[in-house]
């Protein structure tokens, strides 16, 4: 008898009725698998949580924004044992604490230092459906920490790893992986199977469907996932390591991020030091930069922008304040609203002239590029928010991703 670790993401458990439909799922699966189900809050209630703590203070204390935020996913782990146990099914909850999910200290996005899974694997033995608290563990110095936005596949997936589960499912609102964010492109495809590494930069340049975290730990481990609807029963997409032929794909897919911010810096002093003094003063407020660009030196200064999360503007924005003061800088401007539009693909590896044909697609819309990076199988463009949707159906559309391909289903 196999072992599946299974996820059901907020919107599959937003109310009753739905986590008795999951229950009933999760009771075909338990015929002949042992299994370990994986929850998040119900419905949008992560979201409340921080909207309340944020009525009461804009600076909340990390520790006890985990305390709050852990609260979420334990209602719906005793909702879903309840519905299990109501099925005539045994089954018995587990907080990210109680399965033994030890965590760094690194409050509201802590990472995971190991899992000592022995109950949950007693409960397996004991012939019990061993339901999960996604998103939580305990740090090192026992206090309750969170794995940051998405974190309940993180749980999944490494449960599934220390658990050697044959298959990690996440099931979702979406009936697998797309070309593109099917609530955006309608004529997004769905994809049969995707590289660890393509998932991996699709889910950190904006498609949420997997945190990207979750999928640097399953290429990690070689976790195979399985991303699939909690509401139809048709097969999903399966992220895998790369196998042969895959490249023959050039683009893969388009992605986007809508919550990004810009800060340039003005006229710096162009000498030795100074970009460590500026994102210097940005790390030790824990804000992580992403694209950073610098223009030639002309007549001893120079020009830095680089983009933040949209959540952590304010305060990159106040501390940079301070430092563009003391190395001498012309002052600051800022767009609290950009956005990243990428296309990603192993195929990219060994194909030229792809940059160029996303550039001209843009200019074509006439949307101006502000910043432009690229990895090895991706290339992004900061662009004006307004224009985000606008460009990745250009794109999806410029390279021929909705039609009918050979990787599709
Ligand atoms: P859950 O609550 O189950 O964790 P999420 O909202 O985190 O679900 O992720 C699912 C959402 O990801 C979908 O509703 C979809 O809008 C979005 N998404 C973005 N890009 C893609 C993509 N390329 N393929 C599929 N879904 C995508
Ligand atoms: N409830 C958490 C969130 O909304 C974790 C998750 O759903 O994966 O981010
Ligand atoms: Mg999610």
């Amino acid at each position: 008898m196999g072992l599946i670790v299974q996820k059901y993401g907020g919107s599959s458990v937003a109310d009753a009725g739905r986590i008795a439909n999951v229950a009933r799922r999760v009771a075909e699966h338990a015929r002949d698998h042992q299994v370990v189900v994986v929850v998040s809050a119900m419905g949008k209630t992560t979201d409340g949580l921080i909207s309340l703590a944020q009525q009461i203070t804009p600076t909340p204390d990390a520790r006890e924004m985990d305390m709050l935020l852990a609260t979420g996913e334990q209602v719906t782990i005793a909702l879903l044992t309840m519905a299990l146990q109501a099925l005539g099914l045994p089954a018995r909850s587990f907080t990210g604490p109680q399965c033994g999910l030890r965590t760094d200290t690194d409050h509201t996005r802590a990472r995971i230092t190991r899992i000592a899974a022995e109950r949950v694997r007693q409960a397996l033995d004991a012939g019990e459906i061993a339901v999960v608290a996604g998103f939580q563990g305990l740090s090192e110095a026992d206090e309750i920490t969170t794995l940051g936005r998405g974190g309940s596949d993180l749980t999944a997936v490494a449960l599934a790893a220390a658990l050697k589960a044959d298959l990690c499912e996440i099931y979702t609102d979406v009936d697998g992986v797309y070309t593109a964010d099917p609530n955006i492109v309608p004529d997004a495809r769905k994809l049969a199977r995707i590289t660890y590494d393509e998932m991996l930069e699709m889910a950190s340049l904006g498609a949420k469907v997997l945190q990207s975290r979750s999928v640097e730990f399953a290429k990690k481990y070689a976790v195979p996932v399985h991303v699939r609807s909690t509401f139809k029963a048709n097969a999903g997409t399966l992220v895998t390591k790369e196998e042969q032929g895959m490249e023959e794909v050039v683009v893969t897919g388009v992605t986007h991020d809508r919550g990004q911010a810009k800060i340039s810096i003005l006229r710096v002093p162009d000498r030795p030091g100074i970009a460590a003094q500026v994102f210097g003063a940005i790390a030790d407020k824990g804000i992580v930069v992403d694209m950073i660009v610098q223009n030639i030196s002309r007549d001893g200064y120079t020009d830095m922008s680089f983009t933040v999360p949209r959540g952590d503007y304010t305060r990159a924005v106040a501390a940079l304040e301070d430092v563009a003061r003391t190395v001498g800088a012309q002052g600051l401007v800022h767009d609290e609203r950009v956005a990243k539009v990428s296309i990603l693909g192993v195929g990219m590896r060994s194909h030229f002239g792809v940059a160029v044909r996303m550039f001209a697609v843009l200019a074509r819309e006439g949307i101006n590029i502000q910043m432009i990076s690229t990895s090895e199988i991706a290339i992004s463009c900061v662009i004006e928010d307004k224009y985000a949707e606008l460009a990745v159906r250009a794109l999806h559309d410029d390279f021929e991703l909705g039609r009918a391909r050979g990787a599709a289903v």
